[in-house]
């Protein structure tokens, strides 16, 4: 079942095909998908006590077209004990709220002539016109590509994140360490290859 969320993730659009006829649909929407990082439920992957066949065919039953589709992939280790008590870390939820704001609004900009209001929502063409990246960054994705088996479609999306990043910072032009960044956001599609 995971695998007909394919079509709506891509196109934003649900096409049901029954005798009577094909109905097509909008449905777009922000997908957030929890899993174990194993069959044993292992705290986190540093500490997995199964083998790499065991863990391989568990990550296995989420496609690599799937996850192809799903831009950032965020491993969650277990707390700890005292993790609960302590008060809890990063920035507050207000400053968070800020810095969206302003990187939406930097993206509202930026497309106000292109019939789009977010990064997401690029063309290809869209991609290669606002997310020009340096020649480091170049080589850097391309090495991604070959190590992640990144298909064009991830290579747009990892620069798509890339994109938000620098937003998010207020930055203009991407730099290699953002492309780093968003490279690194594709863990599952290393484990994959475990
Ligand atoms: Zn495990």
């Amino acid at each position: 079942m995971l695998e007909s969320l394919r079509q709506p993730l891509e196109d934003g659009r649900v096409t049901i095909a029954r005798a009577s006829g094909v109905s097509d649909f909008p449905a777009r929407f922000q997908l957030v998908a929890a899993a174990n990082p194993c069959r044993r439920g292992c705290p986190s992957l540093d500490r997995c006590v199964c083998t790499p066949t065991e863990r391989a065919r568990y990550l296995g039953r989420l496609s690599r077209p799937l996850l192809d589709r799903v831009d950032l992939h965020v491993e969650l280790p277990a707390l700890e004990p005292g993790d609960v008590q302590s008060p809890a870390i990063g920035d507050a939820t207000e400053a968070i709220r800020a810095r969206v704001a302003a990187a939406r609004q930097r993206q509202r900009d930026r497309f106000h002539a292109g019939g789009i209001r977010i990064n997401a929502a690029m063309s290809p063409r869209q991609v290669r016109r606002f997310c020009a990246v340096p020649a480091e960054a170049e080589r850097l994705l391309a090495a991604a590509m070959t190590r992640l088996g990144l298909s064009a479609r991830g290579h747009d999306r990892v620069l798509k994140v890339a994109r938000t990043i620098a937003d998010l910072a207020g930055a203009d032009a991407l730099t290699a360490e953002q492309c780093a960044e968003a490279i690194q956001y594709r863990g599952l599609d290393r484990q994959w290859r475990v």
